[in-house]
């Protein structure tokens, strides 16, 4: 969805209080930043494997019929010629002639000719490949050129054979992976919204050809209840249908699951029906025979279809933070509300003095529970003072 050059004093305020907290930095600081790329500190890092470690709980382990795997991020270029992302991978970006920002044309109004920031006239669209290249392998042996990868469902659909063959699984049944992508967008901010360098949360369901419509539903309720489980505002959330010149190259039923960001309703994660198109395109290209033996079905022959569930971590992490988000005009100060079962820290022991019988009982108590929790010990400065970081980095006072 949207990305417009403007600032939301909520937004402001989260990116300051994620720095002062340590949730977040821009990465290479220090040398001035680099452009859409984050690093996670200390309670960022915590919150975002909160995430992630209930994303791997509810969708892999809890379930008989959904195996994880973790496959490499480096892959042979010919996975995304097969994949469509060599010919269709691009989006068309315009730019404005006088003060340069670049935009996607189809996050603009349709028929706009001018920018939205300063009014200057736009260029004609130009397709911007969002595939970042490098090589494999030294020049002098002749190198050869391959991509980061830009999503993880393609690790999934190259090893098919080998999950069925390893795994005794039955239709339907699904694989799932989480990892790094990246992707050179040509408009990036919104903080984390959209940067180069993100992490998926994919899940690739496969089924017998037929069952998309009941299985896209299925998959659209579960997901939108995932999120609220992380404890986000059941109102803040909704799920949208593509129409149909939303589609991607390779769906034809698409769901959205949509935060109400402070900047509009945007997506977090897409759940999408694929058909058989991933499948077939690898038996194409590679001339594998990705397929599955139905043995219910007198071995008949086949290749399932597949519905998708992509979502990006940090973008759930930011719905996360932002819905979390509040200010607390009265006593001005920030608290960030967090579910305990996302929270970056779950308890924090407080001894009134330092150097006191009660610090050492406090000190004593926190290294019990620190097996146990993620445990914050702080005996710096005033109760006021301690608890007021406590607000920001979502305690929850009990
Ligand atoms: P958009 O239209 O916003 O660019 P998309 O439809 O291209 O997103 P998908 O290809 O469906 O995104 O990717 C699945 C999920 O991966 C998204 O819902 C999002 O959570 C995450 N994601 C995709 N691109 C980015 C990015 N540049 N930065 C952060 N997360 C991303």
């Amino acid at each position: 969805m949207v990305n417009k050059p403007v600032s939301y004093p909520v937004m402001e305020k989260l990116i300051a209080l994620s720095r002062r907290r340590g949730f977040l930095f821009q990465s290479s600081e220090i040398y001035d930043g680099i452009n859409a790329v984050y690093d996670y500190g200390p309670m960022g890092v915590e919150l975002k494997r909160n995430i992630k470690d209930l994303w791997w709980r509810d969708m892999i382990t809890s379930r008989e019929d959904i195996l994880g795997m973790d496959t490499a991020i480096l892959m042979h270029p010919r996975v995304w010629e097969a994949s469509g992302h060599v010919t269709n991978f691009h989006d068309p970006m315009v730019e404005c002639k006088k003060c340069k920002r670049r935009y996607r044309q189809d996050n603009l109004p349709e028929g706009q000719e001018t920018c939205p920031g300063c009014g200057g006239a736009l260029t004609e669209p130009r397709q911007f490949d969002l595939m970042f290249r490098t090589k494999l392998g030294s020049t002098a042996e002749g190198a050869l050129d391959i991509y980061l990868r830009p999503e993880t469902a393609q690790g999934i659909f190259v090893n098919f054979s080998n999950i069925v063959s390893s795994s005794r699984v039955k239709l339907p049944f699904g694989i799932g992976q989480l990892g790094k992508a990246f992707r050179n967008e040509i408009t990036t901010g919104n903080f984390i919204f959209r940067t180069r360098e993100f992490e998926q949360m994919e899940m690739e369901y496969f089924i017998r050809p037929g069952e998309n419509a009941e299985w896209l539903d299925y998959w659209s309720k579960e997901r939108l209840k995932w999120y609220r489980s992380l404890g986000i505002r059941e109102e803040k959330l909704r799920l949208r249908q593509h129409a149909e010149d939303e589609l991607a190259h390779y769906s034809t039923a698409c769901y959205d699951v949509e935060y109400a960001f402070p900047y509009g309703y945007s997506e977090i994660e897409g759940i999408a029906d694929r058909g058989t198109y991933d499948l077939q395109q690898h038996i194409d290209h590679s001339r594998k025979k990705l397929q599955y033996v139905d043995q219910e079905n007198r071995g008949e022959k086949i290749v399932p279809a597949v519905i998708e569930t992509s979502a990006g971590v940090d973008r759930t992490l930011l719905a996360v933070m932002t819905d979390a988000f509040w200010e607390d005009e009265a006593n001005d100060r920030i608290v960030m509300r967090f579910s305990p079962r996302v929270a970056p820290f779950k308890v924090a022991v407080f001894p009134t003095f330092q150097k006191s019988r009660d610090a050492e009982v406090a000190r004593k108590l926190y290294e019990e529970l620190r097996p146990h929790f993620a445990a914050f010990y702080d005996d710096g400065g005033s109760i006021g003072k301690r608890y007021r970081r406590q607000d920001e980095i979502g305690r929850r006072s009990a």
